[in-house]
């Protein structure tokens, strides 16, 4: 695993659950406004954060934290992100992966695995936008919508609202694509 940063205690980041956040280096897309660019282009990683470190850090914060948070980057990237996972599992975590839907056959292996306990998925603009983020097939998209809808696992949509991007007509078309699940928007930089 390629770990850029670890955030120790976070109220707001799994939803009924007081959670460390572990965010991972790397991703295929280029949002124009991403937050996280030192997470997305090389070029800007840190020195990565050792695997065994962070697991030892949840180790001692057992009784304190209920769940861990995977994000990026984008985590369903690295290698071994099944094994760290397991390894974060077997510390009696619940875990959330946060994701942009890039990686359906690395979804579906770890919810096969039960291995995910709440996604959370950037819809990022309607598939017709798609290419303003992503250079690959928007297939991957649909089939990772599909995937979470039908997983049975507590899951969310988000959605980062840039007026400069989206239109009003393109949100109402991101929550047809999510419906009937929960859709959230965020405006950009609020
Ligand atoms: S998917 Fe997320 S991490 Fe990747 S470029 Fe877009 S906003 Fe940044």
């Amino acid at each position: 695993m390629q770990i850029g940063g670890l955030q120790k205690l976070s109220l707001i980041d799994y939803p009924g659950k007081t959670a460390a956040v572990i965010f991972t280096q790397g991703c295929g897309m280029f949002c124009p406004y991403c937050h996280n660019p030192q997470l997305v282009y090389p070029e800007l990683f840190e020195k990565s954060l050792d695997e065994d470190e962070v697991l030892s850090f949840l180790k001692k914060r057992q009784s304190l934290l209920q769940g861990a948070v995977i994000t990026g980057g984008e985590p369903m990237i690295q290698r071994n992100l099944k094994d760290f996972i397991k390894r974060v599992k077997n510390l009696n975590y619940a875990v959330k992966l946060d994701t942009n839907g890039a990686e359906p056959e690395v979804l579906k292996s770890l919810i096969a695995e039960k291995l995910i306990d709440f996604i959370a998925m950037d819809i990022k603009a309607p598939f017709a936008k798609y290419n303003l983020f992503y250079k690959g097939s928007v297939k991957n998209i649909a089939d990772s919508i599909s995937i979470i809808k039908s997983s049975n696992i507590p899951h969310l949509f988000r959605t980062t609202y840039d007026k400069n991007i989206l239109t009003q007509t393109d949100l109402e078309d991101i929550k047809n694509l999510t419906a009937p699940s929960k859709h959230i928007t965020q405006e950009c930089g609020k």
